[in-house]
């Protein structure tokens, strides 16, 4: 399922808009909040 709220940035990082700690997640990584994942489509 694609998430929302978020932007992709540089390296396949991704920065979640979800909540107030704004998270930079690289690619395979989990946000603070340990529930969003970086996981690309393609893989
Ligand atoms: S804590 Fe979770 S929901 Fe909030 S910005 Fe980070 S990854 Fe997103």
């Amino acid at each position: 399922m694609e998430a929302i709220l978020y932007q992709t940035t540089s390296n396949n990082a991704v920065k979640c808009a979800m909540c107030a700690h704004r998270c930079v997640i690289p690619e395979g990584k989990r946000g603070i909040c340990g529930v969003r994942e970086n996981q690309m489509e393609s893989q």
